[in-house]
C-alpha cells in the first residue's frame, strides 16, 4: 500500500512562502484529508507549528522520503465555510491563472485581530421636526455630509452604522458632533437585540405580479428537488427584477440557506438597500469599498456566525464565508466591473456559478441588457431565461431621435450640438425641465475617424478600429496600429474615403461640452461629473443629490452618470458623439456602445412627464445604435452574435490574452515571442492543421486555434514600464487553460526578475 502525501501552503500572508510544501499525511487522516482542509504542520528548522491549507494530495512523494515531515493534526471548527472557499480559490487559480497565495487572498479576508464584536446603529433621538430644521441649518451651512446623514433621518428612525460611513460617505467625526447636540445615538448590539425599528418607510411585501410569481416558483421548484440552476431575468430598468430577487431571498431564508446580492459598486444606491433593509432587517449587512478592513472583517465573522442571512455588495461579497448558500444574485450581470483587474482576473459570474455548485445553491442573473455571454448561454440552454417586459413604475420609453453628424457638417453645423438638440434644450430650459448630456467618452483617445463622412480607419485583419499609437517619441507619431494582431501604417492626411481633410481624433471633453453649453444658452446652471469632479469619495453623490434637488438644469457627464440612478425631472438625454465607443479597438465596442446607449436613453422620462432622447452619431445606420434607439435587445444580439461567430470571439469561442510587462523593451519582446512561440508549438503538436500552408501570423487559420499577436499593448509603455499581449482563441476553454499551465511553467523556470506575465480570459478590455 502506499504512502499519502499533501501539499500544503504555509502562510498567506507571505510572499515568499508561496509555494506548496509536501508533508506525509500520517495513516490515521488517510481519506479524511480533503484539499482545502487547514491543518497543523511542523515548519522550519525548529519545526514551529504553524497553521497550513491542503492543495493537492497524491501519492508521489516529490522530495527525499525519508527527510519528509509529517502533518500534525486537522483544524477543525467552522471549517465547512472555509473548505468551499479554498476549493473555490483552486478553481479560480486553475481557471484565470494565478499563485495559490494570490487566488487564496482573494476569497479570505484579511485576517486582523478581532476586538469585541459589534452591531452598531445609529439611532434618531430628536423629533422629525427638529431634525427638519437641524437639515436646514447644515444646508445653509453647506455641511454636505451632515446634510445627508439628516435628510436619511427624517424618514429612517434607525440606521446601520456601516451604511453611514459606508454608502452615506459620512465620517464618525460628523456622527460625534450630531450625538453631541443629542440629535442621534449610538448603539451596539450589546445593548439592544434588535436594533432596527422599522418606520414609516417600511418596505411592503408587494403582491407579486403572475409573471414574478411565475420566475420565484419555477426557481424554487428546481431548488426544491434538488436541482438548483443558473437563470437569467432579463427585464427593463423598472419591470420588478428586485422584487423577484427579495421574494427569492425570502424564500430561501425560510429554508434555513443564506443569499448574497451582487450589485456593481456604482449602482448600489442608498435605495436598493433600504429595500432589502427593511424587509430583512438586522439579517442582512453590506460590503463595499468604503468599509475599512475591519468592519469588512466583521461582516465575514457575523456571516460565519449565522448573525446574517443576506449581503448585498459588489464583487467581494461572493467571497462572504456563508455555512450553506442557498442563492447567489447578480444584479446588472452585465457590468465589467464584475471581472476583477487584478491577477487572478476572475469573473465574478462564472466564479459565482462555481461557488453556487459547491454549496448546490441557485444563481440568478438579472440585467436590462444581459452580456452577450449570458443571453447566448440562455439561448444554447445551458441557462434559463425569463423575461420581464412590463414597466411597472409608470413612465414610458423616450421618444428617441438619431441625427446624423455627417448631414451636420455637410448643412453647416459646426457646433458639438446638432440642431435637434439645441432646440429640445432651449425648450426644456424655456419649461423649468432638466436635461443631461451625455459624452460617450470610452475609447477617447485612441481611434481616427472622418468627420465629413464618418469613416473609421480599422484593421483589414481583426476588424477592430486602429488605434492611433501616441507613446513614442518622434518614431511612432503618426501610425495607426492594430492591437490585437500588430498590424500598423502610417495615419493617412486625407481620408481615404472621401478624401475630406477633416480626419482626426475626437478632441472634445465635458468641460469644453460645459463652455460651450454656457456661451449658447446665458445663465444656464450646469453640473458636471467625470473622473476630474468626482476623484473625492462623497464628490459623486454630493453632485447627483445637487442635481436631484433641482440645482442644475442640465448634468453633463461621462458613463457613470448613465448608470444606477433615477431621475424622475429629467425629460431630455442627449448622448453626443454616440458611436465613440463603437471604434475602441475592442470587440466587445458593439455590445459596450448598445447598453450605453440603451441606458442613456431609457434615463429619459422616468417620472411623470414624458421624455426625449437625441443621440448624435456619425454611425446612424449601425446595428448598435439603431436598436439602442428601439430598445430593442433582441435586435441587437441577433447582429452582435453573428459578428461575434464570425470572427471567434467570446462567447462563440473563448480568448487569452497572455499580458506581458517588462522594464526592459528588448526583453520584453523577445519574452512575448518566446511565450507565443510556445502557444503555436502545442497547437502545432496536438491539433490537426486545418489549413495546409497557415500563415505564421494566423488571423486567417480557418480551424480551431488561432494565435493573434504579439503586439504592444495599447498603451505601450506606463511608468517607464513596456507592455506586449497576444491572444489565443480557441472554442474549448480547457485547450486555453492547458497553454496558461505550460506558460507558468516555462515562466517558473525562467525565475524573471524583470518581466511579469498575467493572463486574462475572455478579457473586457483591450489591454
Ligand atoms: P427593477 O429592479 O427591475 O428596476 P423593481 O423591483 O425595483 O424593478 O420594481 C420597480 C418598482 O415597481 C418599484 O417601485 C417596486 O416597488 C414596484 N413593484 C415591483 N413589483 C411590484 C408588484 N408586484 N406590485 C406592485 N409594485 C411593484
Ligand atoms: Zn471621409
Ligand atoms: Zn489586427
Amino acid at each position: 500500500m502506499s504512502e499519502w502525501y499533501a501539499d500544503v501552503i504555509v502562510d498567506i500572508s507571505h510572499e515568499k512562502l508561496d509555494r506548496p510544501f509536501q508533508y506525509r499525511i500520517p495513516e490515521r487522516l488517510w481519506g479524511k484529508l480533503e484539499t482545502g482542509a487547514c491543518v497543523t504542520i511542523p515548519f522550519g528548522n525548529g519545526n514551529k507549528l504553524l497553521k497550513g491549507y491542503v492543495v493537492g494530495i497524491g501519492t508521489v512523494c516529490k522530495y527525499d522520503a525519508g527527510k519528509i515531515k509529517e502533518i500534525r493534526g486537522v483544524e477543525m471548527g467552522g471549517a465547512g465555510a472555509e473548505d468551499k472557499m479554498i476549493a473555490l480559490a483552486g478553481w479560480i487559480r486553475k481557471n484565470y491563472g494565478s499563485t495559490m497565495i494570490q487566488a487564496l487572498k482573494v476569497v479570505l479576508p484579511a485576517r486582523r485581530s478581532v476586538k469585541k464584536l459589534e452591531h452598531r446603529t445609529l439611532q434618531r433621538v430628536m423629533g422629525r421636526e427638529e431634525i427638519i430644521s437641524l437639515l436646514g441649518e447644515s444646508r445653509r451651512k453647506k455641511q454636505a455630509a451632515k446634510e445627508r446623514l439628516l435628510q436619511e433621518l427624517v424618514n429612517q428612525e434607525s440606521i446601520p452604522y456601516e451604511w453611514v460611513t459606508g454608502k452615506l460617505g459620512v465620517s464618525s467625526q460628523t456622527v460625534k458632533s450630531l450625538e453631541r447636540t443629542g440629535a442621534v445615538r449610538v448603539i451596539s448590539t450589546q445593548t439592544l437585540r434588535n436594533p432596527v425599528r422599522l418606520s414609516d418607510t417600511e418596505e411592503q411585501k408587494k403582491h407579486l405580479s403572475a409573471d414574478q410569481r411565475r420566475i420565484v416558483e419555477e426557481i424554487m421548484a428546481d431548488f426544491d428537488r434538488g436541482r438548483p440552476d443558473i437563470y437569467l431575468l432579463h427585464g427593463i430598468t423598472g419591470s420588478g427584477k428586485t422584487e423577484v430577487y427579495m421574494q427569492l431571498v425570502s424564500e430561501m431564508v425560510d429554508r434555513g440557506r443564506q443569499a448574497i446580492v451582487l450589485i456593481p459598486e456604482i449602482a448600489l444606491t442608498y435605495q436598493t438597500l433600504l429595500r432589502f433593509y427593511n424587509r430583512f432587517g438586522d439579517r442582512v449587512s453590506i460590503l463595499n469599498s468604503n468599509l475599512s478592513p475591519g468592519e469588512k472583517y466583521d461582516q465575514c465573522e457575523r456571516a460565519r456566525n449565522g448573525e446574517i442571512d443576506v449581503i448585498i455588495g459588489p464583487r467581494s461579497a461572493l467571497f462572504t464565508p456563508f455555512p450553506e448558500i442557498g442563492l447567489i444574485i447578480m444584479d446588472e450581470e452585465h457590468e465589467g466591473s464584475y471581472k476583477s483587474e487584478a491577477s487572478p482576473k476572475y469573473h465574478a459570474r462564472e466564479t459565482a456559478i462555481e461557488a453556487a455548485r459547491l454549496h448546490g445553491a441557485s444563481v440568478l442573473l438579472g440585467s436590462a441588457t444581459p452580456s452577450l455571454e449570458s443571453y447566448y448561454r440562455a439561448e444554447t440552454g445551458e441557462y434559463k431565461l425569463f423575461t420581464l417586459k412590463e414597466r411597472l413604475t409608470g413612465g414610458h420609453l423616450p421618444q428617441v431621435h438619431t441625427v446624423d453628424l455627417r448631414r451636420e457638417l455637410k448643412e453647416g453645423n459646426r457646433s458639438i450640438f446638432s440642431r435637434k438638440l439645441q432646440e429640445l434644450l432651449a425648450d426644456r430650459l424655456s419649461r423649468g425641465e432638466q436635461s443631461i448630456l451625455f459624452l460617450n467618452r470610452r475609447g477617447y483617445a485612441g481611434f481616427v475617424s472622418c468627420r465629413a463622412c464618418g469613416h473609421v480607419m480599422k484593421c483589414p485583419h481583426c476588424d477592430v478600429s486602429l488605434s492611433e499609437h501616441n507613446e513614442g517619441k518622434g518614431a511612432d507619431r503618426g501610425i495607426l496600429m492594430c492591437h490585437y494582431c500588430g498590424y500598423h501604417e502610417p495615419k493617412p492626411k486625407n481620408c481615404p474615403k472621401c478624401g475630406s481633410k477633416y480626419i482626426s481624433g475626437f478632441k472634445a471633453g465635458t468641460q469644453q461640452i460645459e463652455e460651450k453649453l454656457r456661451e449658447m444658452f446665458p445663465g444656464v446652471r450646469t453640473l458636471r461629473m467625470d473622473g476630474d469632479t468626482t476623484r473625492t469619495k462623497d464628490s459623486y453623490e454630493r453632485i447627483l443629490s445637487a442635481f436631484m434637488g433641482g440645482e442644475a438644469d442640465v448634468l453633463i457627464g461621462t458613463q457613470m452618470i448613465v448608470k444606477g440612478h433615477d431621475f424622475p425631472k429629467v425629460t431630455l438625454v442627449g448622448v453626443l458623439a454616440a458611436d465613440l465607443s463603437l471604434s475602441v479597438g475592442d470587440y466587445r465596442a458593439g455590445e459596450k456602445t448598445f447598453q450605453l446607449l440603451a441606458q442613456a436613453a431609457g434615463r429619459a422620462g422616468r417620472g411623470t412627464l414624458p421624455g426625449e432622447a437625441v443621440i448624435q452619431t456619425y454611425q446612424p445606420d449601425h446595428y448598435a445604435v439603431v436598436q439602442a434607439a428601439a430598445q430593442n435587445y433582441e435586435g441587437f444580439y441577433k447582429e452582435e452574435i453573428i459578428y461575434r461567430e464570425m470572427m471567434g470571439y467570446p462567447p462563440a469561442a473563448h480568448m487569452l490574452a497572455v499580458q506581458i510587462f517588462a522594464k526592459a523593451q528588448e526583453r520584453g519582446h523577445t519574452l512575448a515571442n518566446d511565450l507565443a512561440d510556445i502557444s503555436r508549438r502545442y497547437f502545432d503538436n496536438r491539433t490537426e492543421r486545418t489549413c495546409a500552408d497557415a500563415p505564421q501570423n494566423a488571423s486567417e487559420r480557418p480551424g480551431q486555434l488561432q494565435i493573434i499577436g504579439p503586439a504592444p499593448a495599447s498603451i505601450g509603455r506606463i511608468n517607464d514600464i513596456f507592455r506586449f499581449v497576444f491572444y489565443v482563441k480557441c472554442p474549448k476553454y480547457d485547450k486555453l487553460i492547458q497553454i496558461k499551465d505550460l506558460l507558468e511553467e516555462e515562466i517558473q523556470t525562467r525565475q524573471l526578475t524583470n518581466e511579469l506575465v498575467q493572463f486574462d480570459f475572455n478579457p473586457m478590455n483591450t489591454m
